[in-house]
């Protein structure tokens, strides 16, 4: 008897019960299994509040009854609840056989790696992984299909939100299908033990600088180096083998790269934690039991309170917000984007009609894609009121009948989804309400000379917008194709001499971002009304949009041509009748005035009109433009070049530069 315990053979006793409790915790995720499987038929919600805060309450009654912390066993149990959700939601979801190639921001071991390996692991599948040097290379790389998913951080706990990440969601079609957390934890590393005092360098990423700059302020003797990222500064400092040398990252990139760590929890914050956003090219269904989560892109309409709707709308629809961020809005000084996350799946029919309630309400609302939730608000604290909503709202995602497949309750272009009319933004200038706006300029951009002389008489004539096709569509292939991109610059140019937004047609889906980044307004030409990949991509721009009548087109053709940009999410609209194809041969075609009034009755967008093309002959223009401001019309776009005879494409409808003067004059009268 030596009167000191026994140290080994209590050390053994531990071990034997932290086994005990690991084996408990496998028989317990065995169980949960079980339970999914036997949830899996029916179409009850993974998510069960109520039993979980019931379970919650039953282990802290049984802690107090033992004489321990019924705190420390609620945050256990809450980590082993949430698990075990997160195992039942992965089991409800498709997993992928094949190895999952994974791309993530940083070196190996970064935080973005860390975070990747953590995902796929909870998805039950196989990946490669490879890091890229920039969050844009991650996104390139996922566009140019070398890899199935993406993971970049968005934001975390201390230092906010990744504006950079938020720009590529906002610019580039990608969609989140899923979104991860982890515990930041930095420490200090270097190839041997040594005091701090000693070290001579120490190399960081800017976020450590950020994160651990108390700590690092103790280090007087050490210079900062800065390292792109903490897994590169800990294979730097492997490299080196010099023991002045020590590196902040995390412990698996220090345990990685065999360093000893000197320091843990360095960090100013007591607890941080990242958020990342996993990505795909597309989007993917999440089975209504799952939890899950949506993120979307807004743009608000120029309206007093129009976020306050918009938060409204979601609010009032049971979708409880987790987040919102502005962003400023491409192109337009002092206008934010919103960036929302809510609780919600876009496959459940309230989530639909909340969208689509939504979309009437915004100018632009582009969708990212709905994934199972990883960070929500479980867990109300003892005292809390129970959120007995979200249940409500869980169940009644089961039980809501499923929208008639095809058919939406009513379009979002008729004048009964949208009492107000539409008034469109472009440039400084509001098409639609009260307004009457003159777009004018030459049919084609011919050269820069031209363009600017136009761009100069049709504003010094009172004109609002400057026109300009560059992408022509003409009938024969021989005929004059327009400058292209070229013509673009040109025409972009001539613009900004005049202070004056630009407008031109977009052809084909491949040029609209491009197009979305210089010209105000996006023409869709009469040929392309009906092509629905066009429509579709101009629906998910954050640009208006001209969309002419088609040549043989009915008004409700035109109508449904305007629903697919408005349900892809852009409610910028503008339409603008350019005649139809009737018997009559004395003009080009014929300019179908009466559309005016009756669009007013059927949708809430604005309607301007285009005598150049609705005659064909330059002599029928005037009295053509009065007669559809007569009508109601909110604008004309008119074709003007400062040779009418010797242009390139239309030269018979075009005015030149003293006619469009006295046809501006007519019109003040
Ligand atoms: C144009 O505006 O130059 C044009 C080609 O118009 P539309 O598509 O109406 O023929
Ligand atoms: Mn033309």
């Amino acid at each position: 008897m030596t009167g000191t315990p026994d140290l080994e053979k209590l050390r053994a006793e531990l071990d034997d019960i932290d086994r005990h409790l690991v084996e408990l915790i496998a028989r317990r995720l065995e169980t949960v299994t079980a339970v999914g499987e036997a949830k899996a038929n029916s179409s009850a919600p993974v998510r069960d509040i109520e039993r979980e805060r019931a379970v919650l309450e039953a282990v802290e009654a049984v802690a107090r009854q033992h004489g321990v912390s019924g705190d420390l066993v609620r945050r256990v149990f809450r980590e082993i609840i949430e698990h075990a959700v997160d195992r039942q939601s992965a089991d409800l979801m498709p997993t992928s056989a094949q190895v999952v190639t994974v791309a993530f921001p940083g070196a190996d071991h970064s935080y973005s790696h860390l975070a990747a390996i953590k995902h796929v692991a909870g998805r039950g599948e196989k990946a490669s992984y490879t890091g890229h040097k920039s969050y844009a290379d991650v996104v390139a790389a996922l566009e140019s299909g070398r890899c199935d998913l993406a993971v970049l951080p968005i934001e975390d706990t201390t230092a906010g939100s990744i504006n950079q990440v938020y720009d590529l969601l906002q610019h580039r079609d990608v969609a989140v299908v899923g979104e991860e957390t982890w515990r930041v934890d930095y420490c200090l590393a270097a190839v041997a033990e040594l005091p701090l005092g000693a070290l001579t360098h120490v190399l960081t990423d800017p976020r450590g600088l950020e994160q651990c700059g108390a700590f690092l302020r103790t280090l007087s003797g050490a210079v900062a180096v800065h390292n792109a990222d903490g897994g590169e500064a800990m294979r730097a400092v492997a490299e080196r083998a010099d023991p002045l040398y020590a590196a902040i990252g995390s412990p698996e990139a220090a345990d990685a790269h065999g360093l000893v760590v000197l320091r843990t929890g360095i960090a100013d914050a007591a607890e941080t934690y990242a958020r990342f956003v996993v990505l795909a090219a597309r989007p993917i269904d999440v089975d209504a039991r799952v939890p899950s989560k949506t993120s979307l892109v807004l743009t608000t309409r120029h309206e007093e309170g129009a976020l306050l709707r918009c938060l409204e709308i979601l609010a009032g629809s049971g979708h409880s917000l987790t987040k919102l961020e502005s962003r400023p809005r491409a192109g337009r000084p002092f206008e934010y984007l919103f960036f929302i996350d809510f609780e919600g799946n876009v496959a459940d029919p309230r989530t639909q009609l909340m969208l689509d309630e939504l979309r009437s309400a915004a100018l632009y609302v582009k969708v990212l894609g709905s994934y199972p939730a990883k960070v929500t608000r479980i867990d109300p604290q003892p005292g809390e009121v129970p959120q007995a909503s979200a249940t409500e709202a869980l169940e009644a995602v089961v039980v809501a009948p499923p929208a008639p497949a095809g058919r939406r309750p009513k379009r979002l272009v008729d004048r009964d989804a949208r009492a107000e009319d539409t008034v469109v933004r472009v440039g400084d200038l509001l098409v639609g309400g009260t307004g009457f706006v003159v777009m004018a300029g030459p049919c084609s951009v011919e050269s820069a000379e031209q363009v600017r002389a136009t761009a100069r008489a049709v504003r010094d004539a009172g004109a609002h917008m400057l026109r300009g096709g560059v992408f022509k569509p003409r009938t024969s292939p021989y005929a004059f194709q327009g400058l292209g991109w070229d013509g673009l610059e040109l025409l972009a140019a001539a613009g900004r001499e005049v202070g004056l937004p630009i407008v031109t047609e977009v052809m084909a889906v491949e040029q609209v971002a491009r197009m979305a980044r210089t010209a105000d307004l996006l023409q869709v030409g009469a040929r392309n009304m009906q092509n629905f990949d066009l429509l579709r991509a101009l629906g998910k721009v954050d640009r208006p949009i001209l969309l002419k009548r088609g040549l043989s087109s009915t008004i409700d053709e035109w109508l449904a041509a305007a629903e697919y940009v408005l349900s892809a999410g852009n409610q910028q609209v503008i339409l603008c009748e350019r005649g139809i194809r009737t018997f009559e041969s004395a003009t080009r075609n014929t300019l179908d005035l009466s559309a005016v009034p009756v669009l007013h009755e059927r949708t809430h967008l604005p309607v301007i009109v285009d005598p150049s093309h609705g005659t064909g002959n330059r002599r029928y223009v005037a009295p053509m433009s009065r007669a559809a401001r007569s009508v109601g019309s909110h604008g004309l776009l008119i074709e003007v070049h400062p040779q009418p005879d010797t242009a390139l494409s239309d030269a018979d409808q075009s005015l030149d530069h003293a006619q469009f003067a006295a046809l501006m004059a007519s019109l003040a009268r």
